[in-house]
């Protein structure tokens, strides 16, 4: 019995504990706030900092209302979604579904679309307070004319049900509203207070009042359709409104109150500090206007510094340059003519009269200059003595003018100062052409009137003279010769042709001569005469003879090789020849390095330069005779050479020159003449061949007086290597039966 008592107590006891288990799942499923709680989808503006905002750090919605919302529905159970309303206005946000609920309603209102709402209890009373410009009285309220936000429309017409006779005129925004504040349109506006509070911290709003009595209080609710959803939302959201602390409430409106939240923007920013920002700018700006005007005084003063002489004030080289281009586009009509002077000997001036009155002679000559010419003409210093004047062309009359007042007065410097020296002044003169006028080119220009006055200051003491364009060319000339000898040579440009000389009586060829042409890239083919003397003026004939002579030896190898041997003379200048150089060692060297004999080697050197230098002439002969080498004395007849000098020198072989014998004067005196020379070389016991025999008559003639080896038109001209190769082709080549490259 007991054990069937105890199991009853067992049993009893588990249903106990079953029914306990159970009621508190079904507690706990059914308590609110829980993990599985609804959530709330609340539509709100957040143009109302504090009450509705968006948080500057996290962008989610806050403010006094949303806090206490949050807490209410919490209460409620519900999780709650914030959601900022992209209605105009809150009865428009009522009929979008997508809001659970939509805030603050002062009280219930129908909907945009007409349907009723119904709205929550009060979560927080909040005042509304009127703003003016400054703090002068406002009419009594039913003549009041106030500004609200259009979002306000709701609390609008709870405001007209309040003060009949009140005109409520709706704006967007809170500028617009201040602007028609201003503008005398409303006495006031109107708003809750904590907006005011947030708002009027913008700087630009500080002359607005708040006056201290509440205009009056509104509810702060949240409204839906009225629906029975909509009924059971603001049944269970009461429910919380109504467990809300004062305390609580007092503690969110603290918190959103006290927090920074008004951010200046750019205008708050120029409206504050506007004063500063402008004094500042002003402060900036004058010290970039001192800055620009300091940099151009100093670029003022660099501009005087390159475009004028410091010792004389006139022009620089460089200001002269402008002057003359402006003077000249200003005047294209205007006949201008361009010198450049020099002081001759102006270093011995210095040294003599001392650097002070030397500078002194240079500031006298340049403002004497000056002070002649109009302000259409210009004079520069080029630096040291040397000076150049854009003047008008006046003719002979003008140039004697300016000769009177100014060179004679610089020349007589020193004499009319009692001092014993004459001041000489070279000059050279430039006119201007038309195609100067078209193409500006000062540096041309100066270069014709320098290279003038150069001219005449080498060749004499004292003078102006105009420039030749002859002249100007030949040295353009020259200097473009000197430049690209160099590269011809490196290039290959410069060529060897070769002239056969001919034994008369058999037609064989004996021999030949090396003569060079050039091939030049830009003048086109160049014969000796064009650019010998350039480089015998200017020492570069060396290189260039050594460079030929180098060739001639590589071609006679070559022919050694195949078997043709030949005989060539080349031409040595008169400048080739210097005690210092060595050349009969040198034509040795080269015949080894090529294999030759010195018999291949004739030596050509002309006569007049056994007349300028015979002494070293006369050796170098010797020496190259020792090593087995022919030395013919060129041109012959060419120079005033003395026949004395045949007895001294010890050439092998004589060349005639024919033209020189029988080109001017009686052409019967000439042959007797060649006649008796050819006899006396003869005797004198020397070789000869006849050079320039350009006609059968001359050959014939040449040949009766015993002289059969020659050279000249009539035979071949000079030829290039490849021509001169296919003549060793025909052995028996004859005179009278012409073959390539006869003339
Ligand atoms: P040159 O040594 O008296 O050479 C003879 C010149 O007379 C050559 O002129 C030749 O073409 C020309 N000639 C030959 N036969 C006749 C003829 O029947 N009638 C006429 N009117 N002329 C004839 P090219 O080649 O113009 O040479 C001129 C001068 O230049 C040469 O006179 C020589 O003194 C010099 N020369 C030529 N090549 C060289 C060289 O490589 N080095 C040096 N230092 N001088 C050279
Ligand atoms: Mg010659
Ligand atoms: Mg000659």
């Amino acid at each position: 019995m007991k054990v069937v008592r105890g199991s009853k107590r067992l049993l009893a006891s588990l249903f106990c504990a079953f029914l306990v288990l159970t009621c508190m799942v079904a507690s706990v499923l059914a308590a609110p706030g829980t993990s599985d709680s609804e959530t709330l989808t609340i539509g709100v503006p957040v143009d109302r900092c504090p009450v509705f905002y968006l948080d500057a750090e996290t962008d989610e919605i806050t403010g006094i209302g949303a806090d206490l919302m949050r807490t209410a529905a919490a209460k409620a159970g519900y999780n709650v979604a914030f959601r900022v309303i992209k209605e105009k206005t809150l009865k428009d946000a009522l009929d979008n579904k997508d809001y659970d609920v939509v805030m603050p309603f002062g009280s219930a209102v129908a909907a945009a679309s007409g349907h009723p709402s119904i709205v929550s209890d009060n979560l927080l009373q909040t005042p509304f307070t009127l703003v003016t410009v400054g703090s002068h009285e406002t009419p009594p309220l039913n003549k009041l004319r106030v500004g609200m936000l259009h979002s306000l429309g709701g609390a609008a017409e709870t405001v007209r049900q309040l003060y009949p006779g009140i005109k409520i005129a709706l704006y967007e925004t809170m500028p617009d509203c201040v602007r028609a504040l201003r503008a005398g349109k409303v006495d006031a506006l109107l708003h809750n207070s904590y907006v005011w509070y947030y708002v009027l911290q913008k700087p630009s709003y500080s002359n607005l009042t708040v006056h201290p009595m509440a205009m009056f209080s509104m509810d702060f609710r949240a409204g839906t359709l009225d629906t029975p959803k909509g009924r059971e939302i603001i049944g269970r959201l009461n429910g919380g409104i109504a467990s809300l602390t004062d305390t609580r409430r007092q503690a969110v409106i603290l918190d959103h109150t006290s927090r920074r939240l008004y951010r200046y923007d750019f205008f708050d920013y120029l409206y504050q500090y506007g004063v500063i920002i402008l004094l500042a700018f002003l402060l900036i700006a004058s010290l970039i206007v001192i800055a620009v005007m300091k940099y151009r005084a100093q670029e003022e003063k660099m501009r005087k510094l390159v475009d004028y002489d410091s010792l004389t004030g006139v022009y620089s080289l460089n200001g002269f340059r402008k002057r003359v281009e402006e003077l000249m586009r200003a005047n294209p009509d205007t006949p201008y003519l361009l010198s450049y002077g020099n002081i001759k000997n102006f270093k011995y001036i210095n040294d003599r009269m001392g650097k002070k009155a030397g500078d002194k002679l240079l500031r006298f000559w340049l403002k004497k200059t000056q002070d002649a010419l109009s302000d259409k003409e210009a004079v520069c210093r080029i630096g040291a003595d040397h000076m150049a004047v854009l003047h008008i062309a006046g003719g002979e009359e003008s140039l004697r003018m300016h000769n009177q007042d100014v060179v004679n007065h610089v020349r007589s410097y020193f004499t009319d100062r009692g001092k014993d020296y004459k001041v000489q002044v070279c000059g050279g003169i430039y006119v201007l052409t038309p195609e100067d006028y078209r193409q500006i080119d000062v540096d041309h220009m100066l270069d014709y009137a320098r290279v003038t006055e150069k001219r005449v200051r080498e060749t004499r003491n004292d003078g102006w003279e105009f420039y030749n364009p002859e002249q100007w060319e030949k040295g353009k000339r020259a200097a473009d010769v000197i430049n690209n000898l160099p590269a011809a040579i490196q290039s290959d440009n410069l060529k060897i042709w070769y002239q056969p000389q001919v034994d008369f009586k058999t037609g064989k060829v004996t021999g030949a001569e090396a003569l060079c042409r050039w091939a030049h890239t830009t003048l086109g083919y160049l014969q000796p005469a064009e650019f010998i003397s350039i480089l015998e003026q200017t020492g570069l004939i060396y290189d260039m003879d050594c460079y030929v002579w180098d060739k001639v030896c590589q071609d006679l190898c070559r022919w050694n090789e195949q078997g043709c041997r030949q005989s060539v003379s080349v031409n040595l200048s008169r400048c080739d020849i210097r005690e210092d150089r060595d050349l009969p060692k040198h034509f040795h060297n080269l015949i080894q390095k090529y294999g030759l004999t010195p018999d291949q080697l004739r030596i050509e050197i002309t006569e007049t330069a056994y007349v300028d230098n015979p002494e070293v002439l006369i050796s170098t002969t010797k020496q190259l005779q020792e090593l087995g080498f022919q030395v013919e004395m060129d041109d012959f007849g060419s120079g005033y050479s003395s026949l004395n000098m045949l007895k001294q020198v010890p050439v092998d072989r004589i060349k005639l020159d024919m033209r020189f014998l029988t080109e001017e004067g009686d052409p019967e005196k000439g042959r007797i003449i060649l006649s008796s020379v050819i006899q006396m070389v003869r005797l004198l016991g020397m070789n000869l061949i006849a050079e320039g025999v350009e006609t059968l008559e001359q050959a014939r003639f040449l040949q009766n007086l015993g002289c059969t080896e020659m050279q000249g038109y009539y035979f071949y001209k000079p030829m290039s290597v490849q021509s001169f190769e296919k003549l060793f082709e025909n052995e028996s080549l004859r005179v009278d039966e012409p073959q390539d490259g006869k003339k």
